[in-house]
């Protein structure tokens, strides 16, 4: 079904007749900005679901109702918008992204598709050096996590000595959590053997008896060692957000930022302004760790950099790694037998239990809101026991910690989720079969198939939200997709009829519910966005189709015809 949705916009002072036939009728106090009016609202507001008008002053809504209604809100100078009927909805929230990760790879990174096979690295590899003479360091991606299981080369740090010439190369994995190195970024980073990693990095040595090139869970260690310029984190922070808007986000949380990046979305925030309600989860020290957390460091950076849309009452610590081919995820049974890990291998956690709780029980206290990265069955119920004690010693802080991505829930552990208030955190969108869900089932066995147990958890009781995770894992940050594989648990790309545990699949309501007011509430801005709701903010978007009455295989050819953050057009399609 395919409509004329171009709006009809009118300024009141200057309209005849026509499309737009209200006359200026406003006293000028009570005049909106804006008034929309024949739109298909979906408001996702449980006191009032539907709509067809809304009138925004100041960037608020101070109306939302019939096209009759919305009349004695038109003044003089009041923008008027016929919609046509196209449906207008709130703008999606994102609760897990990495938005200047993401905007160095589109920015300043030599990049590659997840699909590329040696020869498409090594060409793009040695056009980069060739494009960047002055470079020291050529950084990129992404690799798939398979591809070494998938494509014998070798000594992976000699074979891409072959293409780098006099740069240093470090690549990192689809899952953004492994890296490729060749022997001039070895040399530079000063690793020669294990001894010159931190505990809970590892890299294997070739047949040579010399490094491999592949660090496992090299993310927090390439993040401290490998930086770019304030004005590359800013330009970087800043795309993400254009970006986002073109695809209809308007709130997004940005996970595991540090200081670096907490300056570059304070200075946009403080000058050009935030086109967007951006949450800020600050990392915490990655990979193995034996001390508590100093909670008095986090409390002065979020007061440092607490800007307009801007909220740094966010904390993510990273429990585990991937259950991919490098088997890092903590599992409560073990992983299929591989080389490197032997048969009984259960993927360790990065921080001991206990520890975990001290943190956890410190942060509520604090008031912040902690995002946990749990990969892996284990690591989910480890932390679940962690937000119980919390919620023993500190009473209920109604702060929602989140279990980041929270795929394999054992069926003990599934009602917890409500009893806690704790959020599973569902990213990034592959919630169907994909080249990252092979790796994932050759690692993890044939449980791998019971990945997201999304409608159990919604029967249970669960509030779900949900996140791309970009860029990793997800080749763009576009929620579309995402949203139309929760609901057929299929190849959005593809519509082909392969499922992933299609029996848990869930309705289109269930889904706009998760990608709009759960997103809201993981961002803590329930009270200002999530819903079309006189009072909030006027954050919206008009698709090209509706999205109630379309074949869910459409859903992923969504297109964003306007984006509105605060009652201001942030994006239209053209
Ligand atoms: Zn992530």
């Amino acid at each position: 079904m395919i409509k004329n949705t171009l709006p009809t916009i009118c300024f009141t002072s200057t309209l005849i007749l026509g499309a737009c036939q209200q006359p200026p009728s406003a006293p000028a106090q009570v005049a909106a900005d804006t008034v929309i009016v024949n739109a298909t609202v979906v408001t996702m507001d449980q006191a009032q679901a539907q709509a067809s008008a809304l009138a925004i002053r100041d960037g608020r809504y101070v109306f939302v109702g019939s096209d009759e209604g919305a009349q004695v809100f038109v003044g003089a100078t009041t923008e008027l918008i016929d919609l046509n009927e196209a449906m207008l909805m709130p703008g999606i929230n994102d609760t897990h992204l990495h938005p200047v990760e993401g905007g160095t790879k589109e920015l300043f990174e030599c990049s590659f598709p997840f699909t590329a096979t040696p020869e498409d690295i090594a060409a793009a590899i040695r056009q980069c050096v060739v494009e960047q003479p002055d470079a020291t360091w050529i950084r990129g991606g992404q690799y798939a996590s398979d591809f070494f299981v998938d494509h014998d080369i070798g000594s992976p740090r000699q074979w891409l000595d072959q293409f780098s010439g006099d740069k240093a190369v470090a690549l990192v994995d689809d899952a953004y959590h492994n890296a490729w190195l060749n022997s001039k970024a070895l040399e530079l980073l000063g690793v020669d053997g294990p001894e010159d990693l931190p505990k809970g990095v590892s890299m294997a040595n070739d047949a040579s008896g010399r490094p491999d090139g592949i660090m496992v869970e090299a993310f927090g260690f390439l993040k401290d060692e490998l930086s770019w310029t304030p004005e590359q984190y800013r330009a970087a922070a800043a795309h993400a957000i254009k970006l986002a808007n073109s695809f209809g986000i308007t709130g997004l949380k940005a996970t595991a930022i540090g200081e670096n990046e907490l300056a570059a979305f304070k200075a946009i925030a403080e000058n050009e302004g935030l086109n967007a309600h951006v949450a800020a989860a600050m990392v915490t020290p990655y990979g193995h760790r034996e001390a508590a957390l100093e909670i008095s460091n986090y409390l002065a950076l979020r007061d440092q950099y607490q800007a307009n849309n801007f909220d740094t009452r966010f904390i993510k610590i990273f429990l585990d790694g991937v259950p991919t081919a490098a088997r890092t995820a903590a599992m409560l049974s073990p992983y299929t037998a591989s080389e490197a890990g032997g048969e009984r291998h259960r993927g360790p956690l990065h921080i001991e239990p206990e520890l975990l709780t001290k943190d956890l029980v410190a942060l509520d206290a604090a008031g912040f809101t902690v995002k946990i990265h749990t990969a892996g069955d284990r690591s989910v119920r480890v932390t679940l026991d962690a937000i119980e004690q919390a919620r023993q010693q500190n009473g209920r802080s109604g702060l929602r910690h989140e279990l980041a991505h929270a795929g394999y829930v054992d069926p003990a552990d599934l009602a917890r989720f409500a009893e806690l208030n704790a959020i599973p955190d569902f990213c990034p969108y592959i919630w169907f079969p994909s080249p990252i869900m092979d790796s994932v089932l050759t690692a993890v066995g044939e449980r791998g198939e019971f990945y997201w147990p999304t409608r159990t958890l919604l029967q249970a009781g669960a509030e779900i939200a949900a996140g791309s995770d970009w860029p990793a894992a997800v080749p763009s940050l576009n929620p579309w997709p995402g949203m139309e594989a929760l609901i057929t648990r299929a190849d959005p790309f593809t519509d082909g009829n392969e499922t992933l545990w299609a029996n848990e699949a869930v309705g289109i309501e269930e889904a706009l519910k998760i990608f709009t007011i759960n997103g809201a509430k993981a961002l803590r801005a329930e009270s200002r966005t999530g819903s079309v709701t006189v009072g909030k903010s006027a954050d919206f978007i008009v698709l090209n189709h509706n999205l109630l009455s379309i074949d869910p295989r459409q859903i992923s050819d969504t297109r964003v015809q306007m984006t509105y953050f605060a009652g201001q057009k942030v994006y239209e399609y053209r």
